[in-house]
């Protein structure tokens, strides 16, 4: 006999990450995890070098100067923010937290797959709820609600889609919900949102005590090596993830390297006006060449390339020029690539890479 785990551990698919490297080639572009397109903030390295000297000293567990820094930066109340090793972290005390054997736990046929594997760590059933228009369907959503729901988990905006729901269907969802099932607004794609129906969930939180928003250092503000979160949530919400949290979760360097990453002056500015740009350019590039783009409100695009055999021919095409994207076969879309929203020049090199993709592809296949 051997040791075993619990039985729907074992049907847990491992999480694929963006892949870095392509052997033989010297200069990779990374097109692969949606990490910001400016890289670190100076000042976030300079703070993370600085903290080196210090090493031999615990770390603040409770995150006070970040949670202030969070708080100012976003007009919130530090009392009621949780940093984590990522907001992957925090998705994980949640679902373990508050799910478990015989709950259930409801996401969207194409939400972060993240949401998953913790829901079937935690226990819980995972219950995946058909989009429309590779959209979170409320009414979807809704109707899949059991007397065993005890989660929901919404990307919004949604990765890989790019899509996103107005602040009145998010308030229809939650009005919707029962009381008891906490609603989780993934925002970590916020910053890069520009549209006035927006808001990333503060709103909700504020107004009830079982909506919670999760936050990323990870896009944006450019810190996805160092691993760092937050959410905003209620009270008792806080309460629990306090108790269950590993004490020290966010080292001492990384708090540092935060802080230092919001007060970058125009960082955010610069990314999100970037991004807007490019991500526009992108799309037009890439619909020009034939390919359908789905609307993106994130740092990336949904690239559909109508069969699979296609979109993974794409996939070659790129490797073989040294661009790296993300296939999309785990999320369900195996006819789409995501691409990330990288610096002018990366771009412009994905773009007439998948032009020239789709000339050859063209005169290959007629
Ligand atoms: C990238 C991403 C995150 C961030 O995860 P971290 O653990 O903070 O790096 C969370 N949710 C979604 C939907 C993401 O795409």
């Amino acid at each position: 006999m051997s040791p075993s785990p619990r039985p729907e551990i074992l049907q847990i698919s491992p999480y694929i990450g963006g892949e870095s490297a392509l052997a033989g080639v010297n200069r990779v572009v990374k097109l692969s995890s949606n990490e910001g397109a400016f890289g670190t903030p100076p000042g976030a390295r300079a703070a993370y070098l600085a903290a080196a000297e210090d090493l031999h000293r615990y770390p603040d567990g409770g995150a006070t100067a970040l949670r202030r820094a969070i708080g100012r930066r976003f007009g919130l109340d530090p009392g009621r923010i949780v940093c984590g090793a990522g907001s992957d972290d925090l998705i994980y005390l949640l679902c373990l937290a508050y799910g478990g054997p015989g709950t259930e736990l409801i996401m969207t046929a194409h939400g972060f797959s993240v949401y998953a594997i913790a829901g079937a760590f935690a226990g819980s059933r995972v219950i995946k709820t058909p989009e429309r228009d590779l959209t979170a369907d409320v009414d979807a959503m809704l109707a899949a609600v059991s007397p065993a729901t005890r989660l929901v988990f919404l990307a919004n905006p949604n990765n890989p889609t790019g899509s996103l729901l107005p602040a009145a269907e998010i308030a229809r969802l939650r009005a919707g919900l029962p009381e008891e099932v906490l609603l989780v607004l993934d925002a970590a794609y916020a910053e890069y949102v520009d549209r006035a129906d927006y808001e990333a969930g503060a709103a909700l939180v504020d107004a009830a005590a079982n909506t919670v928003m999760t936050r990323t250092f990870s896009k944006i503000f450019g810190l996805g090596g160092l691993r760092l979160g937050w959410c905003y949530a209620p009270p008792a919400v806080v309460d629990v993830l306090n108790r269950v949290r590993m004490p020290f979760n966010v080292n001492a360097a990384v708090q540092a390297a935060g802080i230092a990453a919001l007060a970058e002056p125009g960082w955010v500015e610069q990314g999100r006006a970037h991004n807007t740009a490019y991500r526009a350019k992108l799309a037009a590039v890439l619909t020009e060449a034939g390919i359908r783009v789905w609307p993106s409100e994130g740092n990336f695009v949904l690239a559909d390339f109508a069969t699979e055999t296609r979109a993974v021919a794409a996939d070659g095409f790129l490797r073989g020029r040294g661009v790296i994207v993300r296939g999309m076969k785990s999320y369900a879309l195996p006819h789409c690539l995501r691409i990330t929203v990288g610096t002018a020049e990366e771009v412009a090199i994905v773009g007439e890479a998948l032009a020239a993709f789709m000339a050859g592809d063209r005169a290959d296949h007629g």
